[in-house]
């Protein structure tokens, strides 16, 4: 906190674009929480980088993933939310007021903060991942997957979510290769044997993808079995989707010296609340969800993180 060179305080701050923090703003602002949101690195969080979203209920037709969170932002606005480009670079919780660095030089001090910086699904770093965004490449099969109806696609990974998004895409796709790097899942068992049984699913063991190829998408995929080995082949094989399913990091680093975390870093809530065990500190959306990850959860999070803080500040008697 020691660079920044001046200070604000705020009745509620939160962090983060995504469905859940304009969701948080949305009740926050109506609640007279006058809410301050900083938007991170990536306003409107991982939806903008999708294309059409038909799972949020409400879109019958669907919605394009930018426009769905544009919607979100001007409803936050209009009930007065201070919405705001910034990142936040550090923070402290070990007293009231917490605070919150912003860009390396704001100090926000605030009553309650609400967490819902996301998590950020990860990449293998191939060149070809950025090359083909959006033409082939996803790492959300339930936001993705229906593009690939009766075509063929490749899920990377080898754990729980590989397996679901396999799965997920084996009732679309005619058929889903999973690559995994081991020769062996890493997935429970359940799910092992799930996609061990799928007709659709073909399980490549011990190979890895070093690239992919396409005129104007994915068309295939650069394949290497048995990395290193003596016996190690590379060949190509024919998709027209390419589906990353090798984990998720949420952004949760500058709190976890003070909220409880699990060991990948997701933030841990009492019971089915958004509360963290800072008093006043709640955390909402993928930051501390391994499990559901959907727009619409992380909303329904984000409503409950605003009511929340809106209890706590009553109970402070910081509002009236
Ligand atoms: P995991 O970390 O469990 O698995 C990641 C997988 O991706 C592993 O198979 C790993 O391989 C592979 N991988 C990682 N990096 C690379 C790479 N560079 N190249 C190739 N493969 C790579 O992540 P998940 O997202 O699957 O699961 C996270 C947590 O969430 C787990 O605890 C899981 O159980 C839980 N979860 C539970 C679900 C449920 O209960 N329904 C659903 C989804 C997740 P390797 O094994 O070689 O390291």
């Amino acid at each position: 906190m020691e660079r920044t060179t001046h200070t604000e305080k705020v009745k509620c701050l939160i962090i983060g674009s995504g469905p859940a923090g304009y969701t948080a703003a949305i009740y926050a602002s109506r609640a007279n929480l006058a809410p301050r949101l900083y938007e991170g690195m990536q306003p409107g969080g991982q939806l903008t980088t999708t294309t059409d979203v038909e799972n949020f209920p409400g879109y019958p037709d669907g919605v394009v993933g930018q426009t769905l969170m544009d919607d979100l932002r001007r409803q936050a606005e209009r009930f007065g939310a201070d919405l705001r480009f910034g990142v936040a670079t550090a923070a402290d919780l070990s007293a009231t007021p917490y605070k919150v660095t912003i860009d390396d030089e704001l100090c926000v001090e605030a009553d309650t903060l609400i967490i819902a910086t996301g998590a950020t699904a990860k990449y293998l770093g191939l060149a070809d991942e950025k090359k083909y965004a959006g033409m082939g490449v996803s790492a959300c099969a339930t936001c993705d997957g229906f593009f690939y109806r009766k075509k063929v696609v490749a899920v990377v990974g080898g754990g729980d979510t590989a397996c679901e998004e396999a799965i997920y895409l084996a009732g679309l796709a005619s058929k889903v290769y999973l690559l995994v790097r081991k020769p062996f899942l890493r997935a429970s068992q359940i799910m092992r044997e799930r996609v061990m049984k799928h007709s659709h699913i073909e399980i490549l063991f011990e190979h890895n993808a070093i690239g992919l190829f396409g005129e104007e998408g994915v068309e295939g995929v650069h394949l290497v079995k048995r990395l290193g080995e003596p016996d190690e082949t590379r060949y190509d094989l024919p998709i027209d989707g390419f589906f990353l399913a090798i984990g998720h990091q949420p952004n949760s680093s500058i709190f976890t010296p003070w909220v409880e975390t699990d060991e990948t870093g997701y933030i841990i809530t009492e019971g089915n609340s958004p509360r963290t065990r800072v008093p006043g500190v709640f955390a909402a959306g993928d930051v501390a969800d391994p499990h559901y990850r959907q727009a619409i959860t992380a909303a329904g999070s984000g409503c409950k993180a605003a009511l929340e803080a809106e209890r706590y500040l009553s109970a402070q008697g910081a509002i009236s």
